[in-house]
């Protein structure tokens, strides 16, 4: 999969990989051949824009990171780019606190969801023990009935089944009343799919919905269909709110539209592929790997790794360094935030820290991110003299600042102080003392 997308972004990028310097106009050039390569390989039209504004973004601000050179440096953003795209990070099934785990296969027909069903519920038995059974709703194919009978003994789970007379809203009833009795804990709905979204379809499968009250509905897309697996999508999220997608045939010669815009476009998260016709052919979808098979520079990339991680572990020797001299400054301040939010919420990561962990405080503690973007916004507005010295936030300027940020004073004047109690907790802690940390727990 994805040859031609993989060929066309490297031939990009060469360009600027015989360069020691990337002017402007490098990198105009090397984003106008990213986006045609992207848009040729049939990615959604708004999705590329946003990708080449972020790229760009990201490469006129980038710091310069040691041991890479600035072109090194721009195939790690699209790297990065790339990779959120695809979504954050691998995105587990949903489960539910009770058994059973309710998994409706939704798609178009031929897409792989009774194969998909077959594939996870294999799966789920071999590394969690599991026992799913299965539930054959696709009434309009007699095959479609034997195909997952067949599939069924050969991986040794039991299929529901009532042939092709009753109504699917019946068969799926009368299902989960087996699942309970046979306390199975995965049901997989194996429902009907067409050639083509339609009304009919829709209503079944939302009656079906609400009938079985699915933990995941999961759409099942032919990676090989491009923008038309896209449209199919946005067509079942909005109607179903599915809450996940596998990708099928990325084995085969697809182009690399659908895995690159079908996240950004629907908003949920692909949590499978599929790479073949074998049951043991289904994996977990890694947005970061994707991402590096796309771009195809396995070597270039686990350079750019290393020299981040260096990066990052110096920079996190020098802000420790400066909490224990107590000369965090906002600067320092604003360089954290950044990290922290390619982290995750920031209550999960306060929960990382020794001892934090059990604190009360915490428990209930939970931090909007728009207030990290308040945050942000205020010391965006200092001067760099503050930044450096918060000491000389005095009254008048940081009236100055809640003008300039658009935040009330109250919002200013509180995010001062807490900075400096921060500052005072971190400096107490690098000084090995905690009782430093617990005065800011209970602030
Ligand atoms: P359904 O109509 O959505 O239930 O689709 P099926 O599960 O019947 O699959 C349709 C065809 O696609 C079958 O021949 C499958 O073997 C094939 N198929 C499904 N997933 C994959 C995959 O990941 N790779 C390949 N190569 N074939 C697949
Ligand atoms: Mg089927």
């Amino acid at each position: 999969a994805f040859e031609g997308l993989t060929d066309r972004l490297q031939q990009a990028l060469s360009g600027l990989r015989r360069k020691g310097k990337v002017t402007d106009a490098d990198l105009r050039e090397t984003m106008r051949e990213i986006r045609l390569a992207l848009l040729e390989a049939d990615v959604n039209f708004k999705v590329v824009k946003d990708f080449v504004r972020n790229v760009r973004e990201k490469a006129t601000g980038a710091k310069v990171l040691d041991g890479l050179n600035p072109a090194q440096q721009i195939v790690s953003i699209v790297n990065d780019e790339l990779t959120t795209m695809m979504g954050e990070s691998d995105v587990p099934l949903n489960k539910s606190p009770k058994i059973p785990t309710v998994i409706m296969m939704v798609g178009l027909q031929g897409a792989g969801k009774t194969t998909t069903a077959g594939k996870l519920a294999l799966k789920l038995k071999n590394e969690q023990n599991a026992r799913p059974m299965m539930i054959a709703a696709d009434v309009y194919r007699p095959a479609a009935i034997e195909q997952l009978k067949t599939l069924g003994e050969q991986i040794d789970v039991p299929v529901f089944e009532m042939g092709t007379d009753v109504n699917p809203r019946e068969i799926v009833k009368a299902g989960m009343a087996r699942a309970a009795e046979l306390k199975a804990d995965y049901v997989f709905i194996d429902a009907a799919g067409r050639l083509q979204i339609d009304e009919e379809l829709m209503q079944e499968l939302a009656d079906v919905k609400e009938i079985a009250h699915p933990d995941e509905i999961m759409l099942v897309v032919d990676a090989m269909t491009g923008q038309n697996a896209v449209e199919t999508a946005e067509g079942f999220n909005n109607r179903l709110d599915i809450t996940g997608i596998v990708l099928t045939k990325l084995d085969g010669d697809t182009r690399g539209g659908a895995a690159l815009s079908i996240r950004a476009v629907t908003g949920k998260p692909i949590k499978f592929v599929g790479q073949g016709e074998k049951m043991t052919d289904l994996d977990i979808f890694y947005p970061d790997r994707m991402a590096s098979r796309i771009l195809g520079m396995g070597d270039l990339l686990t350079l750019i790794e290393k020299a981040q991680k260096d990066y990052d572990e110096k920079q996190a020797a020098e802000t420790m360094e400066k909490m224990k001299s107590n000369t965090f400054d906002f600067n320092d301040f604003i360089d954290q935030m950044d990290q922290l939010q390619n982290m995750g919420p920031m209550e999960d990561i306060m929960k990382m820290i020794p001892g934090m962990a059990n604190n009360p405080a915490l428990k209930n503690a939970k931090i909007d991110p728009k207030d990290m973007a308040h945050i942000k916004a205020i010391v965006m507005s200092m001067t760099p003299a503050e930044r450096e010295n918060p000491d000389i936030l005095n009254p008048s300027r940081k009236r100055r600042l809640a003008a300039g940020s658009g935040r009330p004073i109250v919002e200013v004047n509180r995010m001062v102080k807490q900075f400096n109690q921060m500052k005072k907790m971190m400096s107490g802690v690098m000084n090995g003392n905690m009782a430093g940390m617990e005065q800011m727990m209970n602030a």
